[in-house]
């Protein structure tokens, strides 16, 4: 079968059938470069990611682009504030976005084009609307009229006259329908411009996405998503302006949009404050558990993001760095993950973890099922630690299966962009084993009444930020700044 996806256009889970045979081309709104990025706007690129490897995974050869738009309102005004030239503001937030990327494993797109690399394209789409008479130049601005395209509306699910009494509507004079949007804006005094047929001005939002994936993918490509939040207007008017331009329909043939991230400031707690900003919440945990957090639930619905909800990826997320750790310590060394692509003609594996890869493959093609797909993982780790524990106890079998869960386990992991496959080099682990040591020491004092002894160890770790907790089974611990 398969794999299904639910298609925001039609509203519906659909199989699906790109439109060259094994290849995808995906185009994935990115990020208006004035600041750090939000975790929500981090959260959607994370998906297409991971839809991007998965994908791969899968056989298809994947094309995806990324945009930064890096003209628009909110940089001339942030290069106020910080008074610097706007393009020093698109250069440091992209350089920081880009490292935030990296650092939650994300692998960088095919092609990551720039608004202003592409005004020439953008003018003569524009001037090509104004043609066909369904855009109009009014003052050194140029707008589309919504009236002239009769499909307006049909991603949104909305009529011209539900957006005008729902919508806040820009007022301006020279338009002709509250709804038309900008295509082309008449320059201001200080602000970037470039010359055009209307005189010099820059181009409107939209514009860049339609012209930018039809210049990488061509028109008619698979797969165009972002953030629900970008449905109206945005990819509303991308539609809009590349169908009636090229007369071709449809512009894309799935439309992804991924859920948005709530904050729960009553669960935040005073460590994290009301952090929204990707870049502030790697400072204070490390990209894998975000990561982990982050793809864990579907892509599709609303998340709330608190310091909890973190915690516990935390806690999932060691549990698989301890399975890979632990099995290289039992095993020697770790062993390659088998293949990189499970194509729908490679047939099934066969090894004793091979059902994990059945499962997983069955819940990423049901719409791409993360949470299912993460749950056979950690069945996968839950088996696989016990055939660990026997051979640690010298059963040979058990050391042969454990080999096929660890491989496993490391390509079901590398496909959700996680890297095992190094030992990790953060120091957490010899922490951990130091401060069970201490325990250990601890315990022994207490038994030999050297109390001050015993004492003395758990003022030092509580000192250091370890939480010990006395329970009838022994002392356990945990760090109260989660671990970077
Ligand atoms: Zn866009």
């Amino acid at each position: 079968m398969p794999i299904q996806l639910y298609d925001s256009m039609t509203r519906s889970v659909r199989p699906f059938e790109p439109r060259d045979e094994g290849r995808v081309g995906i185009y994935c709104c990115g990020m208006t470069v004035y600041n750090y990025a939000h975790v929500g706007n981090m959260r959607t690129i994370l998906w297409f990611d991971l839809i991007r490897r998965y994908l791969t995974y899968r056989g298809y050869d994947v094309t995806f682009v990324m945009n930064y738009t890096d003209v628009d309102d909110k940089i001339i005004e942030r290069a106020k504030i910080e008074g610097i030239a706007p393009e020093e503001v698109t250069a440091k937030y992209s350089a920081a976005f880009e490292e935030d990327l990296a650092e939650l494993g994300a692998d960088r797109p095919s092609e990551v084009p720039r608004a202003t690399e592409h005004i020439a394209g953008m003018i003569e789409a524009i001037a090509g609307l104004v043609e066909k008479q369904v855009a109009y130049e009014a003052g050194g601005n140029v707008w589309f009229s919504v009236e002239s395209f009769p499909d307006y509306g049909k991603l949104s699910g909305r009529s011209l006259e539900d957006m005008r009494a729902g919508g806040r509507v820009e007022p301006h004079p020279g338009k002709r329908h509250p709804l038309d949007f900008s295509l082309w804006k008449a320059a201001k005094e200080g602000e970037p411009a470039w010359e055009s047929p209307w005189g010099p001005g820059r181009p409107g939002w939209h514009i860049e996405c339609s012209v930018m994936s039809e210049r990488y993918l061509g028109m008619g490509f698979d797969i165009h998503g972002g953030g629900s939040d970008l449905i109206f207007p945005h990819h509303e008017n991308e539609i809009a302006q590349s169908e009636a331009l090229s007369g071709h329909q449809p512009f894309s043939r799935y439309w992804l949009h991924a859920g948005m991230v709530q904050m729960d400031a009553e669960k935040m707690s005073k460590s994290l404050g009301n952090v929204a900003l990707a870049r502030e919440v790697l400072q204070r945990f490390s990209g894998g558990p975000v990561r982990y957090w982050m793809l864990q639930g579907s892509y599709k619905s609303q998340v709330v993001f608190s310091q909890a909800a973190l915690e516990d990826a935390v806690q999932s997320y060691e549990r698989w760095r301890t399975f890979a750790e632990s099995s290289r310590h039992a095993l020697g060394e770790l062993p390659e993950a088998p293949v990189a692509t499970r194509g729908s003609d490679d047939g099934l594996p066969r090894g004793a973890a091979s059902g994990y890869i059945t499962t997983f493959i069955a819940a990423m093609d049901d719409d791409l099922n993360s949470a299912e797909a993460f749950a056979s993982v950690h069945e996968l780790v839950t088996e696989g630690n016990k055939l660990l524990s026997s051979t640690l106890e010298g059963d040979d079998s058990a050391r042969e299966d454990l080999e096929d869960y660890v491989a496993t386990f490391l390509e079901l992991t590398r496909v959700l962009g996680f890297s095992f496959s190094e030992s990790s080099s953060d120091g957490s682990h010899l922490a951990a084993s130091l401060i069970e040591y201490l325990l250990e020491r601890r315990e022994r004092a207490r038994k030999e009444r050297a109390f001050n002894e015993a004492d003395e160890i758990r003022d030092k770790l509580t000192a250091l930020g370890v939480v010990i907790e006395d329970t009838p089974t022994g002392a356990r611990w945990r760090v109260d700044v989660a671990p970077r």
